[in-house]
């Protein structure tokens, strides 16, 4: 079964002629198993899988997407759990509440005027959760 979330990644994806290999929860804990991935910041993991087809990493520009293409006009951010407010993981802090809020409130309002920005220059946005990367949910990218 795909979660909601999921859905809406595939019809993305569909629209620009990609598709997401969804694992069954079976698969996804063999593959969690096998791959020591405690460290690993969840945009590694599918490095390697995205230069191949044309991405760069982390250029320094506007937004700071994890990868673009030009040629696709496409970018990917992968948003961490805590810092980008994930509706599943994000919790307050127990102190400082205050500023975090309005920390965290402030990179969620950014997080969209930069998606809506991308969007009204023609550029395509996909915005991946971290747990989503680091739980393989969505383990691998496939292009049609
Ligand atoms: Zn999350």
């Amino acid at each position: 079964m795909l979660c909601g979330a999921e859905w809406l990644i595939l019809y993305l994806y569909k629209s620009f002629d990609y598709m997401v290999d969804v694992h069954t929860s079976q698969q996804r804990s063999y593959n969690m198993s096998r791959i020591k991935s405690k460290n690993t910041r969840p945009e590694l993991i599918i490095k390697d899988s995205l230069e191949k087809r044309g991405f760069l990493y982390q250029l320094d520009i506007y937004g700071k997407p994890d990868f673009i293409n030009f040629n696709k006009k496409l970018v990917i951010f992968i948003d961490g759990c805590f810092w980008h407010k994930c509706p599943r993981c994000f919790k307050l802090p127990k102190t400082n509440r205050k500023f975090w809020k309005d920390k965290i409130k402030e990179n969620a309002r950014r997080d969209k005027e930069i998606t809506l920005n991308y969007k009204n220059s023609g550029w395509k946005v996909l915005r991946f959760w971290e747990h989503e990367i680091k739980n393989q949910e969505i383990y691998k990218l496939k292009f049609a």
